[in-house]
């Protein structure tokens, strides 16, 4: 996060989403990305250029995102749920769900709805993805699934000429600091937000090295020179150097158990994304694993509804009730993540969500602790993945959530 003291401009690491949001945001070329551990991000201020536009500041959506809060209620609201998927096989196959994120991007383009989108595109060198404008007649097949390492994606969101309609697709963290960043410039704005309760740092990443038997070298990315976290069905497989590993074995414990998180990730409550137009997420829990995949889809806004609507001819698109949406999707996880929102911030909190707190710090670093030092057998994984949640000692499964907007 950037505040603005006596000092100057200050970064504070522990409340960054790696978003990149400011590095777009400064004209003056007065900040700077420097990589540090785990494939973090520091972003360093340097005063000579610097005109105190606090532009940066603005942008920053470390500022803006505890206030989000999350209320289950929020669901109500929702305009439809659906499932869809790439009517190519080739395009679903490779996708991290069923392929709406990319083919959102393409049929927006090519149906002239939108006429420019920004979002990831493949990169060859570390972290293998960066944040790119998309036009019409791009070839989607360069865009990545789902990233799960920190890339500073919105770092090159400057437009320099006015758009009639831009899409971008990102993180929660990252379409509120593009809302800022398009301001005037874009006419119109869609936002499709890819559903995030964390990201990681690299030390994800270097786990299922590890479970591959991919021998550690260095700092970030070692020995690593290629990945992809998901696709060939789903959920897919975690491909590292050639080897992979199934999703569901590779993921229950970094994801299931938090571990590795960007340390921003900790203030921000809600995975769906204020304000913004569809979100996608995987259809956990009305989905068996398959050799393709569905994306669930929640339209919020009848912009969301034209988007769904110009994908048509690529994507298959069948509606479910609220009922069936919503029980893919784990409220009481999203529930327990805001209420230590206050709990990280240093906020008076219930003793309850206090004792929740130390219990998922203590537990995370006890994880983080046995993983990074050794070798462990692939049944203590499993039990590791499986080992009872201390936040739910504390915190009933689904409990209310406060409803606090900006
Ligand atoms: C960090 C992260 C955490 C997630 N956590 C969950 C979760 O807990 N539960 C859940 O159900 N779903 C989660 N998802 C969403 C899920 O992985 C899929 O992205 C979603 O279902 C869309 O799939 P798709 O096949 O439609 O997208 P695809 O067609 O595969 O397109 C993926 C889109 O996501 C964009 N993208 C990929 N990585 C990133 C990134 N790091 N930052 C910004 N944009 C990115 C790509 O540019 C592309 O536009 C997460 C995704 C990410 C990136
Ligand atoms: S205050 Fe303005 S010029 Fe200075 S670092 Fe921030 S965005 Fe750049
Ligand atoms: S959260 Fe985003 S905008 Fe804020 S400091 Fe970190 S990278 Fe910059
Ligand atoms: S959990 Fe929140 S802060 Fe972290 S990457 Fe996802 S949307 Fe951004």
């Amino acid at each position: 996060m950037l505040t603005e003291t006596s000092k100057g401009i200050v970064f504070e690491p522990a409340r960054c989403t790696q978003c990149g949001g400011c590095l777009a945001a400064c004209k003056t070329g007065s900040l700077k990305a420097l990589p540090t551990a785990h494939g973090l991000f520091h972003i360093s201020w340097h005063e000579e250029n610097c005109n105190r536009c606090l532009a940066c500041i603005r942008t920053c959506p470390a500022h803006r995102l505890p206030l989000a809060g999350f209320d289950p209620a929020k669901l109500d609201g929702a305009l439809g749920f659906s499932l869809a998927f790439a009517r190519d096989r080739q395009v679903r196959s490779h996708a991290s769900s069923g392929g709406a994120g990319r083919l959102l991007v393409k049929t927006a383009l090519g149906s002239g709805l939108a006429n420019l989108a920004y979002t990831l595109k493949n990169a060859a060198a570390y972290p293998w993805a960066e944040g790119c404008f998309w036009q019409r007649g791009d070839d989607i097949a360069s865009m990545p699934n789902s990233m799960y390492l920190p890339i500073l994606v919105m770092k090159n969101l400057r437009l320099q000429e006015r758009q009639n309609s831009l899409l971008v697709v990102g993180t929660p963290c990252q379409l509120m600091a593009a809302e800022v960043l398009a301001g005037k410039k874009a006419d119109r704005l869609f936002k499709v937000a890819i559903y995030c309760k964390q990201q990681k740092d690299f030390r994800a990443t270097e786990y299922y090295a590890k479970r591959l038997k991919i021998p550690k070298g260095g700092e970030a990315p070692g020995s690593i020179h290629e990945v992809a976290y998901r696709g060939e069905g789903w959920p897919g497989r975690v491909l590292v150097n050639q080897r992979s590993l199934a999703w569901e074995q590779a993921a229950g414990v970094p994801f299931g158990k938090r571990l590795w998180r960007v340390p921003g990730c900790r203030f921000c409550p809600d995975a769906f994304g204020l304000n913004v137009d569809l979100t996608l997420l995987d259809p956990w829990g009305i989905r068996q694993k398959n050799p393709l995949g569905e994306t669930l889809v929640v339209a919020w806004t009848s912009e969301g509804l034209e988007l769904l609507e110009a994908s048509g001819g690529e994507l298959q698109i069948e509606g479910i009730s609220p009922e069936d949406g919503k029980s893919a999707i784990n409220l009481g996880d999203m529930c327990r993540k805001a209420t230590l929102v206050n709990y990280y911030l240093g906020r008076p909190v219930a003793l309850r969500a206090r004792l929740a707190g130390i219990g998922e710090q203590f537990q995370g670093r006890m994880y983080e602790t046995l993983l990074g030092r050794f070798s462990l057998p692939s049944i203590i994984h499993k039990l590791i993945a499986h080992a009872p949640d201390l936040r739910d000692v504390f915190l009933p499964k689904l409990h209310s959530c406060t409803r606090r907007r900006q």
